[in-house]
């Protein structure tokens, strides 16, 4: 029979990167928990519609990467993209803003883009994602930051910049959008690539974070939003970027920070490692003032930032092996039944460990105990069974004693 493989693009995680998987989203826990923030699930799919208009449907996510599929009545469904649509949708339809005006959310999980797959970026990934919504103030945008940076530290990972830049309001945005495109146009057509000519007419600000070499050339001398902010932004920036120094949190300013998703406002950032090659930025977020009236709510301010897991696992280093409390060894075939239940007794005393499923000689039980890592090794022969005592061997000193097996309720 020909075997069934994966769908193209989707990956299985083995243990071994499961474990990863687990301890990222347990610090996330951890850390977003301490500072307040509640969990959330909401689901994978969504109506189209949610996507196109939350993140703009002159994006490239909307326009190439979606993974967008007909359901049987013919309604367009699209597999979460990213979180904060989503969340946003949820927060509006249940109205959560009249039971808790100020929310904090995370998530955590799967989300898909319909993008040629290759290393490192697969149609299924995921993501952390966490939410502050209803408060404009700088003092959100600091915290966000400064918990954010503190998620990584827990997860001990170092050599991490933080960038931030300010992406202005609606206001002082559509003045650079004309300043831009004034700019840009003046440029010759041909030498940008084929998406930025198609950005120029109705994204320019995506010409800015370009990665072909080309682009980038041509829109480094380009006039920079920073410089022409209004001066509420200004201060709002000032106060962000103040906050942070103040408490300890470097960072540096990057003018091309403009992020792909068309509802940000005022304050983005992103984290960057040095360690990962091109592919660097492991999280990156931003200010979305206007993300919820945009969607049919009311007008509520909100501030995010999601992570992405695939890329923090390739900085994590190797959970540390498994130290199980014990390993028994049926040494008979009658054996095994006692073996069963003295590990059922141990397990709920509070200890860890495994029984061997089949009689074995001694030697390849003494080798599968410690290829487990097991602190002590119990062995359950003949002679045992019928005294009615194990033999309780220490895997690291060597040292055995018999003991009763009744008595045994916890290990030396
Ligand atoms: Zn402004
Ligand atoms: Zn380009």
């Amino acid at each position: 029979m020909r075997k069934i493989n994966t769908v193209k693009g989707f990956a299985d995680h083995l243990p071994a990167e499961a474990a990863l998987f687990t301890r990222l989203g347990e610090t996330a826990r951890r850390t977003f928990t301490a500072y307040g923030y509640k969990e959330i699930h909401i689901p994978v799919l969504e109506y189209t519609e949610l996507f196109a208009r939350s993140i703009g449907v002159e994006t490239d996510v909307v326009q190439k990467e979606m993974f967008t599929f007909p359901d049987r009545k013919g309604r367009s469904l699209t597999l979460r993209p990213e979180a904060t649509a989503g969340i946003m949708r949820s927060y509006i339809e249940n109205s959560l803003f009249a039971r808790e005006p100020l929310s904090k959310i995370f998530t955590c999980g799967p989300m898909f883009r319909y993008e040629r797959p290759q290393k490192g970026r697969m149609r299924q990934f995921h993501q952390v994602d966490c939410e502050c919504l209803g408060d404009a103030g700088p003092v959100a945008d600091a915290e966000m930051i400064l918990m954010l940076m503190d998620y990584l530290c827990n997860l001990g990972l170092t050599e991490l910049t933080l960038q931030i830049n300010t992406l202005g309001c609606e206001r002082c945005r559509s003045l650079y959008r004309e300043t831009l495109t004034g700019y840009l146009l003046k440029l010759e057509r041909s030498a940008f690539c084929e998406d930025c000519r198609r950005r120029l007419e109705v994204n320019p600000l995506r010409v800015l974070d370009c990665k072909v070499p080309g682009c980038h050339d041509l829109s480094a001398a380009a006039p920079k939003l920073f410089d022409l902010v209004c001066p509420d932004c200004r201060e709002h920036f000032n106060s962000v970027t103040g906050m942070l120094h103040e408490a300890g949190q470097e960072y540096s300013l990057n003018h091309r920070l403009v992020r792909g998703l068309d509802y940000y406002t005022r304050t983005a950032f992103e984290v960057v490692s040095g360690n990962i090659g091109a592919q660097s930025s492991v999280a990156g977020g931003g200010r979305y003032d206007g993300l919820s009236a945009a969607l049919g709510g009311p007008d509520i301010p909100g501030i995010g930032f999601a992570c992405g897991l695939e890329r923090l696992c390739l900085l994590l280093p190797e959970n540390p092996a498994p130290t199980p409390d014990f390993y028994i060894a049926a040494l008979e075939e009658k054996s095994l039944g006692e073996a069963l239940l003295l590990a059922q007794k141990l397990r709920k005393n509070g200890f860890t460990g495994e029984t061997s499923f089949n009689r074995n000689g001694i030697k390849s039980q003494l080798r599968k105990a410690s290829a487990n890592n097991a602190a002590y090794c119990l062995l359950l022969g003949g002679d045992e069974l019928d005294r009615g005592t194990v033999m309780v061997k220490n895997m690291r000193t060597g040292e055995q004693s018999e003991k009763k097996r009744g008595e045994l309720e916890t290990l030396p």
